[in-house]
């Protein structure tokens, strides 16, 4: 049987887990697969599954994250959304991960699908409008661990940040049993909200979320993506590295892998619970940070 994330967790040094995505094309499914086996070597302690937006990508999260759970060493954790399904169909994809040895879900509300991920935000007829709801469905259905979503800027839709705050407790309250962060690029927004999470008295461990930089153009669609602005001084220094040549992009993705190896040592200084890396479903970036960190201890 494989782990939990709480167990995980409770073990006491921090955990490293990868983030993939299911590939729109079964073009791309192989660069996934070489991704996961070449991370796989580093005994990660988790890998997630993201969960798209509907169709395919959907049916994707489920079979690769049951494949990884039978046919790799590592244990899975599966993102799930609340978009577009009703509870019965959010119960079913619970246990088909369930019957699959998937002990660890992602709960999230999910964005609205299409290109605006900052659209109104219409809940299913007969599904559900939070992620704490989506806690509790989860809980009621058997002994697995929960994470949720943690927004070291605040969550795009709320309207400040103590708000977000305390609608984040309460989701942690519902259940959840740990929290992986939105990714960000300075440590003081991750310390800022763990601080004030904890001055609400909640202890929910709150991984965070870091994805290496490997392209100046990458910046604008992790400004789409998140709805979160890019630092200033960060986008200006990619801005002054980037160019045609090919030293230009290799000086770029060099100083994207030392941007999130500080980060990652300023988080591990300060006793983060986790690292949580968006891999982009390649391997060299997340491969070249954890090598920049191999001396530290981390649970796998
Ligand atoms: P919620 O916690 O429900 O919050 C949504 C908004 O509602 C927030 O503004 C919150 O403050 C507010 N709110 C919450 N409760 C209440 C209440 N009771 N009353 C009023 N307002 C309330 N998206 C995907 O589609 N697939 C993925 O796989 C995926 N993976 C992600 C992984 C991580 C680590 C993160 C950080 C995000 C991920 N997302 C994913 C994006 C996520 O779905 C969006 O950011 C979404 O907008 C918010 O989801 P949530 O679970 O935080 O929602």
């Amino acid at each position: 049987m494989t782990r939990t994330v709480n167990e995980l967790l409770a073990a006491g040094r921090p955990t490293w887990s990868f983030e993939f995505f299911p590939p729109k094309t079964p073009e791309a499914e192989p660069q996934l697969w070489t991704a996961l086996r070449e991370l796989e070597r580093l005994q990660p302690s988790f890998v997630s599954v993201t969960y798209g937006a509907g169709g395919s990508t959907r049916e994707g999260t489920v079979a690769i994250t049951e494949r990884i759970a039978a046919e790799t060493t590592m244990t899975p954790m599966a993102h799930l959304t609340a978009v577009d399904h009703s509870v019965a169909e959010l119960r079913h994809v619970v246990s088909r991960l369930a019957a699959a040895g998937v002990r660890n879900l992602l709960a999230l509300r999910g964005d609205p699908p299409g290109l605006d991920p900052q659209a109104e935000w219409r809940a299913h007829p007969a599904g559900l409008n939070y992620a704490a709801e989506l806690v509790e469905l989860i809980k009621s259905m058997g002994d697995f661990s929960v994470g949720v979503a943690a927004f070291p800027e605040q969550h795009p839709r709320s309207p400040d940040f103590e708000t977000d705050i305390a609608r984040f407790v309460d989701k942690c309250r519902s259940g959840a049993d740990f929290a992986i962060t939105q990714m960000f690029f300075r440590a003081e927004d991750y310390l800022r909200l763990r601080d004030r999470v904890a001055r609400h008295g909640c202890d929910v461990p709150i991984i965070a979320g870091v994805m290496p930089v490997t392209s100046a153009r990458q910046i604008s669609r992790i400004v789409q993506l998140s709805g979160q602005a890019f630092p200033a001084d960060l986008a200006d220094r990619f801005a002054a590295l980037d160019g045609d040549r090919p030293e230009d992009k290799a000086a770029v993705r060099a100083f994207g892998v030392e941007v999130a190896t500080e980060l990652c040592r300023t988080l591990l200084a300060e006793g983060v619970p986790g690292i949580h890396f968006i891999t982009m479903n390649r391997s060299t970036a997340t491969r070249e940070v954890y090598e920049n960190l191999a001396h530290l201890p981390v649970t796998s």
